[in-house]
């Protein structure tokens, strides 16, 4: 497959960054690149994003396509060094050996000499502690830039405390106007952790809703921008998946206007804590 070359002057939006605890710049929004596993889209979809100023990606061993993202970075003109990319080590890969070889999988499949980000995808039971110091020696070893986790509640953050030397950095959960995750959020800011939102558009089911739309309107943005909107006022990071082009685009065409309070305050109200993914609580998969 013969993939066009990036030119940096294409660039259309300048994405801004939230500087972490140990002062590394993660941008404030990424591509998230679930269930891309059509080879040829997957790849048109980041060099589509990177091409329209996203430096960031958001994989995972589980979505079998560490190879394309690798692919699409070495295929643009953008240094490797500005491209923020996350994965993640899957569940049956958990425990402290398994996660440093679950590591070098994914180093070899990206075919990269670092990462920038690395979390425990899900906190498994009586694993998770374990695959967070094998993370937390992977910072150490300077493989990885930003030591995390994903889908922690605050009572497995605190587990992970009693035995970490350094702190997670980042907590990627799900997110999103129906689901805001006040307190975790509250808790992680008191720990100088970022969180960054999954299913950040609620799978795309929120967009039609009433209060969002009429917001939208209100704006003159799309629905899709209101919440990523929304995200970056609370100071979250948020990582939408989209195959297509103009909604990448629209997604990242969010740092040109601003939410008042008021409609801050009615976009928070939606909150009824509903979950489209699993409960970290209990989230046995079948694979
Ligand atoms: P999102 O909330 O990002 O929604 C994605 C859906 O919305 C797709 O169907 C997409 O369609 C559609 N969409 C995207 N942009 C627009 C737009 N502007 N207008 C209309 N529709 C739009 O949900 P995801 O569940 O995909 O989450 C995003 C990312 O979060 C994942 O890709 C992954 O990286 C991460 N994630 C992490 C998890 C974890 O456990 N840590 C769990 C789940 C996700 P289309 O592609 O057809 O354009």
């Amino acid at each position: 497959m013969k993939i066009e070359k990036i030119g940096v002057s294409k660039l259309t939006v300048v994405i801004p960054s939230k500087i972490l605890a140990n002062g590394v710049n993660m941008p404030y929004l990424g591509l998230g690149v679930y269930k891309m596993t059509n080879r040829e889209e997957a790849i048109q979809a980041m060099s589509k994003a990177l091409e329209f100023g996203y430096r960031a990606i958001d994989t995972a061993a589980l979505y079998y396509n560490e190879e394309e993202v690798g692919e699409a970075i070495r295929a643009s003109e953008v240094p490797r060094e500005e491209i923020f990319v996350t994965t993640k080590v899957w569940n049956t890969d958990q425990g402290y050996d398994e996660t440093l070889r679950a590591f070098e999988t994914s180093m070899k499949k990206l075919g990269l000499d670092y990462i920038d980000l690395y979390l425990t995808h899900w906190p498994v039971e009586e694993k998770f502690v374990d695959t967070y110091r094998a993370i937390e020696r992977l910072y150490e070893e300077r493989l990885i830039r930003v030591p995390g986790v994903s889908n922690h509640h605050i009572h497995h953050l605190e587990k992970v405390f009693l035995k970490a030397n350094v702190k997670p950095m980042v907590n990627q959960v799900e997110m999103h106007p129906y689901l805001s995750q006040e307190q975790l959020s509250a808790f992680c800011k008191e720990n100088e952790m970022a969180l960054t939102a999954w299913s950040p558009l609620g799978r795309g089911v929120i967009l039609q809703d009433e209060t969002i739309l009429a917001i939208a309107e209100k704006v003159g943005k799309s629905t899709a921008q209101v919440i990523l909107r929304w995200h970056y006022q609370h100071d979250s990071i948020s990582i939408p998946k989209s195959v297509t082009p103009c909604r990448i685009k629209e997604n990242a065409q969010v740092f040109d206007f601003e939410l008042s309070k008021e409609q801050m305050t009615r976009l928070d109200q939606l909150n009824k804590n509903q979950r489209f993914g699993k409960n970290p609580d209990n989230f046995n998969f079948d694979f």
